[in-house]
């Protein structure tokens, strides 16, 4: 018989920020509205990147993989929309931006946030500096400069 372990003396949220003496190791990302729209432990540039759309894959629930990353975002749940994918389709509750309707992500789970074992920012949504476009924004883009 299996020995059973209780959870419950190292259950920890997910949501709890660190305190007050390592916040300066957080980032801060804002919306290309200039909306604040993320905090999290790590920078982005260092989380993997989905293969099918390049988001970036945030883990937002501890799995034998990894822990989850300690991170809040502050945006709207939406409807889903269902993408087309490789043998099927995925439900994407896409997250908005609550000033200006952006969106800046997904969950493939319902609300709550962080209900799903991953949370995606899309490619060039945000960005560190406020008021300022993302370096990536139009990395897909035959971006040409008019001269
Ligand atoms: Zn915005």
């Amino acid at each position: 018989m299996p020995k059973v372990v209780s959870r419950s003396a190292v259950s920890s949220s997910t949501d709890a920020l660190p305190t007050a003496s390592s916040t300066a190791a957080l980032r801060i990302y804002y919306c290309i509205c200039s909306e604040f729209i993320l905090v999290i432990d790590k920078a982005l540039a260092s989380h993997p990147r989905r293969r099918t759309d390049g988001a970036i894959v945030i883990r937002s629930q501890d799995s034998e993989a990894g822990k989850a990353g300690v991170f809040k975002l502050n945006a709207v749940i939406k409807e889903p929309i269902l993408v087309e994918r490789q043998g099927g389709h995925e439900r994407q509750y896409r997250l908005h931006c609550p000033r200006c309707n952006l969106p800046v992500g997904y969950q493939t789970t319902p609300p709550p946030m962080k209900s799903g074992p991953f949370t995606y920012i899309l490619k060039g949504s945000l960005s560190q500096i406020q008021g300022q476009l993302p370096p990536d924004a139009f990395e897909d883009e035959n971006f040409v400069r008019a001269s």
